[in-house]
């Protein structure tokens, strides 16, 4: 696999960042998560201005244009040849050459990484199976807006997960709902309302929470954006989890309970084909 570090296309093999980067010793930097669909990018623009906004949080610099990155993301999937998969890109605040806390001067360059995960969106086998989850405290940091590589606490959470039988953890903040290890959480309550909690500095601003927002309306389904409980969720006629690698994942059940029947939802899989022949308009021809 090709992977794209710091102004250069070359083998995974050599690619390599210092021990003193900042990304590495203090998680000082933020990544994006692109879709390819059909050898093409889903929705980049996005994720791009959630890059610029994410840095801007940082006050990180962006290593170049979000049109030059845009560009690179490109060259980087065709040398991959990815038709179905992801594109991961990171920024840190580079390599000061040391250990310090306080931000290095700024002839320090952030260090840019990408590299491509083939992997199936479309017909993943989670769609039919459903996933099941379990609750936990969420314990992350109050800047969830801001995508930051410190991701200790989701990845303490899908191990808890894996070792209570179950796929991924839902996250829950003074009994609410705040979203899954690495997604946006929803419910649909028994009158067929989709229930997500409203953007705040509580959660990622998801992009495919937001294309999924949009589609909702153009189809004339009903929709809420609230904080919900632990309780609702145990009890909603369906949940799903929404990320741009994953579209949406039905859940079948929660801490045990099997929700509804036990199957994918109907709702969930009919909005699903909805996003999936929404992506595949945005990405073919
Ligand atoms: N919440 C968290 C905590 C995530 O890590 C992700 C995936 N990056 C999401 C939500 C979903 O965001 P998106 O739809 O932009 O992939």
């Amino acid at each position: 696999r090709t992977v794209y570090l710091n102004g250069q296309f070359v083998d995974e093999q050599h690619a390599h960042v210092s021990v003193f980067d900042r990304g590495f010793l203090f998680a000082d930097a933020v990544y994006e998560v692109s879709a390819v669909l059909n050898g093409r990018l889903l929705d980049n623009d996005a994720h791009l201005a959630r890059l610029a906004r994410s840095c801007e949080a940082l006050q990180l610099t962006l290593p170049c244009p979000l049109a030059e990155i845009e560009q690179l993301q490109k060259r980087l999937i065709v040398e991959n040849q990815l038709q179905e998969g992801a594109i991961y890109l990171q920024v840190s605040r580079g390599n000061s050459g040391d250990r310090n806390f306080d931000f290095p001067d700024a002839s320090v360059t952030p260090t840019f990484l990408m590299f491509t995960q083939a992997r199936p969106l479309v017909n993943h086998p989670n769609v039919q199976r459903g996933i099941r989850m379990v609750s936990l405290e969420d314990i992350r940091w109050q800047r969830r807006d801001i995508k930051t590589v410190g991701l200790l606490a989701p990845c303490l959470a899908k191990e808890y997960a894996h070792q209570h039988q179950a796929d991924d953890a839902l996250l829950i903040e003074n009994d609410l709902v705040t979203e899954a290890s690495s997604s946006n959480a929803w419910i649909i309550d028994e009158h067929g309302c989709l229930i997500t909690r409203p953007l705040s500095t509580h959660i990622l601003h998801g992009i495919t929470r937001h294309a999924l927002i949009e589609l909702i309306r153009e189809n004339g389904l009903q929709l809420e954006e609230r904080p919900f409980s632990l309780d609702e969720a145990l009890n909603a006629r369906e949940i799903f989890i929404s990320s741009a690698t994953t579209f949406i994942w039905p859940v079948i059940a929660l801490d045990g309970k099997t929700i509804g029947d036990g199957k994918p939802g109907k709702i969930t899989l009919q909005l699903r084909d909805i996003y999936v022949r929404m992506a595949n308009q945005a990405t073919e021809g």
